[in-house]
């Protein structure tokens, strides 16, 4: 029976669920227009075949997904792990991103060794970074509509600087943006070695058709707590290139 108090029960009900669902729908639409929206935050398998010994994936729309895109990449230089994971611990953690990054991961499963492990020849290991580079990264930077590029490597110790970033194509927007992004640090300089194994199969062809493009390099045997200090002055500064 449908008396008055069990009507009114009904109506407080009804209000009550009405108004979670509103609030609910309110948080949902919030969360989708923060500038750092884990949610669209996927992470894709975009080469994996036995003959390349290796398989490369893609960790996409890390910070604000509806700014303009930048990409980062690691792994050309499996040797160079450490700096690697510094980035793919920090970047994804970081909030209020101005821009949006690709985060182009390249696996290498055999012969390769890794700094302060001294394992004998790391030279296949490294071809074959550098190969899965150009055949796969490569292409989906160049055809990705993205502003910038910063490939991140790490040495051992042979430069006169720790930590520095550079350009291998001299003269165009991406030695500009390595420059502001030194000038704009405290710790990171703008230092060309002009010489580098991995420029053909990626940062040289980027520059070149359009997608400025720098090294990030940085000391493998300095401590980890100022790796990490330094990886977030490159990513803040990154993130404030005026593109
Ligand atoms: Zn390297």
């Amino acid at each position: 029976m449908l008396n008055r108090r069990n009507i009114l029960i009904l109506l407080i009900i009804l209000f009550v669920a009405v108004f979670a669902f509103v609030n609910i729908n309110q948080m949902a639409h919030n969360d989708a227009g923060s500038s750092n929206n884990a949610s669209a935050v996927t992470r894709e398998l975009i080469a994996n075949n036995s003959q390349d010994k290796g398989y490369v994936e893609v960790i996409k729309n890390v910070g604000n997904p509806n700014a303009k895109k930048i990409a980062y990449v690691v792994g050309v230089h499996p040797l160079e792990n450490d700096t690697h994971r510094t980035l793919l611990k920090l970047l994804p953690n970081q909030t209020d991103l101005n821009y949006c990054y690709d985060i182009y991961v390249i696996n290498v499963t055999e012969d390769f060794s890794a700094y302060g492990k001294l394992l004998p020849d790391d030279n296949p290991g490294r071809e074959t970074g550098q190969n899965l580079a150009y055949k796969y990264v490569y292409p989906e930077i160049v055809n990705g509509s993205y502003e910038a590029a910063i490939d991140i490597h790490a040495h051992g110790g042979a430069y006169p600087y720790n930590t520095f970033v550079f350009c291998p194509v001299d003269g165009g927007v991406g030695e500009s943006y390595g420059r502001n992004v030194s000038q704009a640090t405290e710790n990171i300089s703008y230092y060309n070695p002009y010489q580098t194994t991995s420029g053909p199969y990626l940062t040289i062809p980027l520059n070149e058709h359009g997608v400025p493009a720098f090294y990030f390099e940085e000391n493998s045997f300095i401590s980890q707590d100022i790796k990490d200090r330094h990886m977030l002055e490159l990513i803040h500064a990154v993130d404030n290139l005026k593109l």
